[in-house]
């Protein structure tokens, strides 16, 4: 019987092997054309300065608009394009469509701080990357202090000797740093100061957890708004999807939020609009 379990077991897992394996081809193949094809877009999700409420900055965040399977998230198509390299010319492609959506925003009228760009290990390793940054710059005319790059704690800590060259490249560039899902990726202080980073964003995990007693009920937020305060780095606090935990990052004087309390991310036209009404009266808890 137990044998009989066993081979069952992993008949199942190599059927299951040969799903994803499959499907990880499918996906790739049709990622080989989607750039041509112009089947990606993005969302945009505001960034908030809790004083005040109002909008600061947009996180630009890549869909991949499928003409069977429809919208298709990041977390399915990323690490697929990573490992073929097609992040590549992907990754371009998002930094020159966001700086050319804030720019076209800033010439309406609607200005933002920031607008933000996710950077995968690929690119960030690449050679030229800091060269196409400022390429793309100078394509689309916006100002480099109104670019962030966002790096997570992990991909910086994998080879922290020429993570500290490329940001230092990054940085002569004029543009804004932010370690991504900050408090993930095991970092020393003394590596903080190193990167010259510019924003700590703290991971979702840790904001989740304020208002749970059996958890760390906020203590590693608080902590990390504290260090923020002390380095001189400006902090985002991502995940906000309760009021608790807005109130509980407002106490402690939390410069900024980004979560689905706020806004879920929205395409550019519904971005637009948020920009001129204003986040709702709900919102901006005083
Ligand atoms: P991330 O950069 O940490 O982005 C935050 C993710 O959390 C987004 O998921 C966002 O929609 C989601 N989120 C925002 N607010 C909330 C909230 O209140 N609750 C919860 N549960 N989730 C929230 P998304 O768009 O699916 O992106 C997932 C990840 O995919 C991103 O994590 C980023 O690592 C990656 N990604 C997205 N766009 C790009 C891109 O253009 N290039 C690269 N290389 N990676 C990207
Ligand atoms: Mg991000
Ligand atoms: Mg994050
Ligand atoms: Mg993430």
């Amino acid at each position: 019987h137990a044998k009989e379990k066993g081979r069952n077991n992993y008949q199942f897992f190599k059927d299951e092997m040969n799903t994803r394996t499959a499907e990880r081809l499918a996906i790739e193949g049709y990622l080989r054309d989607a750039l041509e094809r112009n089947e990606f877009i993005l969302h945009y999700q505001p960034k908030v300065n809790l004083e005040t409420g109002m909008i600061t900055g947009a996180e630009a965040l890549l869909r991949w608009l499928h003409p069977e399977w429809g919208l298709v998230m990041p977390e399915r198509f990323v690490q697929i394009a990573e490992d073929s390299g097609l992040i590549i010319p992907i990754g371009r492609w998002v930094l020159r469509e966001a700086c050319m959506q804030a720019k076209r925003w800033e010439e309406t009228g609607l200005r933002l701080d920031s607008i933000a760009v996710n950077i995968s290990a690929v690119e960030f390793r690449l050679k030229d990357f800091a060269n196409s940054v400022y390429t793309i710059l100078n394509e689309t005319g916006l100002n480099p202090q109104r670019l962030q790059l966002e790096i997570t704690e992990s991909i910086l800590m994998r080879d922290v000797e020429s993570s500290i060259t490329i940001l230092h490249q990054l940085k002569t560039i004029g543009v804004k740093l932010v370690i991504d899902d900050f408090g993930t990726g095991c970092s020393s202080v003394n590596y903080l100061h190193q990167f010259s980073i510019d924003t700590l964003k703290i991971a979702p995990a840790f904001v989740q957890e304020i208002g749970h007693d059996n958890g760390n009920n906020g203590v590693i937020v608080s902590a990390v708004i504290a260090m923020g305060a002390s380095l001189k780095q400006h902090v985002t606090a991502e995940g906000v999807e309760k009021w608790e935990q807005l109130a509980f990052l407002k106490v402690q004087h939390c410069e900024e939020g980004q979560g689905y309390f706020f806004s879920r991310p929205i395409v550019a036209e519904q971005f637009a609009q948020l920009l001129v009404t204003g986040l709702s009266d709900r919102n901006r808890v005083s």
